[in-house]
């Protein structure tokens, strides 16, 4: 074990003082490289309190100013691009080209923060009364907090922290404890871009620090990502506290196959939305809805050679397709899934939890698995099990499809795959989910959209970046102005009128 991960406050890094430690381990050795310290409420306090005084100096730059930090950034991330993916690989097991994918994704982001001068520009109204103006002003909330899940270590943080500060707010971030390197190397390249001290920092931690986050009087807005269990009490103790929140949760992400589809091209969407990443992607597609057995008998012959023949190894060998899962006790719950899915009845027609790989025998690497004959009764469709397992489930046809769909509580992402436009548009309209992709299995938005789920996969009224991003990250001020002075019209006690 090499070494602590510690805090980021002020400009510099603190060393955690809690005597709390968490356990980084590379998962595909399945061994601690180093430890994570846990912050205490203090620790928070005092991260917090250096953002506060931070604010109002970057809250009153310039936008352009702040838009030239942006672009220094983006380009400070590109330069160290493998570094970068290299530190995502080896806490959380996704492969080198998957983290360098995720890292873009992000850096799309700081991209679009690049205008921010134009994002921020307000509306204004000449003569909405005799010699009465009108204008509006977008101005940032304050200290933001951002609390991030563990299957995107830099990618989430990046969707969060760069648009915040963009729009003129200072930040604190609460990474996941199981792959917090990323966020430390983030701090440095935002101090490097030109981003004064206390404006960005990160708190290490687990809930205490989560907790302190939440009831601090001087956070005026939280960002969080994560499983909606947790999603659901940030937002409800977040907004309890008077602040602005923004809680995106957990995912069961159902793709349609329609008879009319190209079955290569969904086998190709298959494999790569339910197996990359080992499946631990909110986007991930855990669902497949075959419309019509001769679709799914179909679907899985092609599926069942192709997920046998998946690449499954270190994220660090750039052969492999598929890398570990992120913890130990991860596995365990993606693999009690299986079980209970045998159990309850569904056809277990590919079997990924016996894999052993010679040489990471202690890696938390499962195979790719198939359920079949899966009902939407089942525990396995109703949770989310964030593994490479995917449940196909048999529709009789389209509209019993998108009936099962709309009926389930999660709605992140979805996918139909078909040639015929009159389905691919009822789809689009009639879905109950947030992102919708057309013959597209991963529909993330591009960053100058907004990323976020309906129903159980978002609580809150905004999505993540684009314009979403920006009205969550401000607020509105409209200002009314009479010049010039000379006109009196005495003093009036009924409603203001303008005109
Ligand atoms: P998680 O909810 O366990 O953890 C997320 C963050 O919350 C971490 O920083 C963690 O320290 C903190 N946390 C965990 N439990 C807490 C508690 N009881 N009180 C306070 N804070 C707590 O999620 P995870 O396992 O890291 O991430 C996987 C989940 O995130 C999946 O459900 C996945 O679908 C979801 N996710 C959603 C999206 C999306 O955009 N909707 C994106 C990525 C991941």
């Amino acid at each position: 074990m090499s070494d602590i991960i510690h805090h980021y406050i002020n400009g510099r890094v603190v060393e955690g003082r809690s005597g709390r430690y968490g356990d980084i381990y590379n998962p595909a050795i399945g061994e601690v490289v180093r430890k994570v310290a846990f912050a205490t409420g203090e620790e928070v306090r005092q991260a917090v309190v250096a953002a506060r005084e931070a604010l109002p100096g970057w809250a009153t730059t310039p936008p352009i100013r702040r838009a030239r930090v942006m672009f220094r950034l983006k380009q400070l991330l590109e330069d160290n691009m493998d570094d970068l993916a290299a530190m995502v690989t080896e806490e959380h097991g996704k492969t080198i080209a998957d983290a360098k994918g995720s890292i873009t994704r992000g850096i799309e982001v700081v991209e679009f923060a690049c205008g921010i001068p134009h994002l921020l520009k307000g509306e204004f109204s000449e003569q909405v009364g005799t010699d009465v103006d009108s204008y509006s002003m977008r101005q940032p909330v304050g200290v933001c907090a951002g609390i991030t899940p563990f299957n995107f270590p830099a990618m989430i943080p990046l969707w969060m922290a760069p648009l915040a500060l963009a729009c003129g707010n200072t930040f604190v971030l609460k990474p996941s404890e199981k792959d917090p390197s990323f966020s430390m190397r983030l701090a440095e390249l935002f101090k490097e871009a030109g981003v004064p001290d206390g404006v960005f920092n990160v708190v290490q931690g687990d809930k205490e620090a989560v907790n302190a986050i939440l009831s601090d009087p001087d956070i005026a807005a939280i960002s969080f990502v994560g499983a909606t269990r947790t999603a659901e009490y940030i937002y409800h103790t977040g907004c309890a506290h008077n602040k602005r929140v923004q809680a995106l949760g957990g995912a069961k992400n159902h793709m349609v196959v329609m008879p009319d589809a190209d079955l290569e091209q969904a086998t190709d969407a298959l494999m790569g939305a339910a197996y990359g990443s080992a499946g631990e992607r909110c986007m991930a597609i855990s669902v497949a809805v075959a419309v019509g057995d001769k679709v799914a008998d179909a679907l899985i012959d092609r599926l069942i050679p192709r997920v046998q023949a998946l690449k499954i190894g270190p994220g660090t060998d750039p052969e492999v397709e598929m890398g570990p899962l992120v913890t130990r006790e991860h596995f365990e719950k993606v693999k009690n899934y299986i079980d209970l899915g045998v159990k309850e009845g569904a056809e277990l027609v590919l079997d990924g939890r016996d894999l052993r790989l010679q040489g990471y025998e202690n890696g938390y690497f499962m195979g790719g698995s198939i359920f079949d004959k899966v009902t939407p009764d089942m525990t396995i469709y109703k949770d989310e099990i964030f593994g490479p397992v995917l449940c196909v489930v048999r529709a009789s046809d389209y509209a019993s499809a998108v009936d099962m769909i709309n009926a389930h509580e999660y709605g992140n992402g979805t996918a139909v795959f078909t040639r015929d436009g009159d389905t691919a548009r009822h789809f689009a309209s009639s879905i109950k989910v947030g992102m919708v992709g057309i013959n597209v299995p991963i529909p993330v938005p591009v960053a100058y959209h907004s990323f976020g789920g309906w129903k159980r996969s978002l609580f809150g009224d905004h999505h993540m970046h684009g314009m979403e991003g920006v009205r969550f990250y401000t607020k509105l001020k409209t200002v009314t102005a009479r010049w010039p002075t000379g006109i009196r019209k005495g003093a009036e006690y009924t409603m203001p009128m303008l005109g």
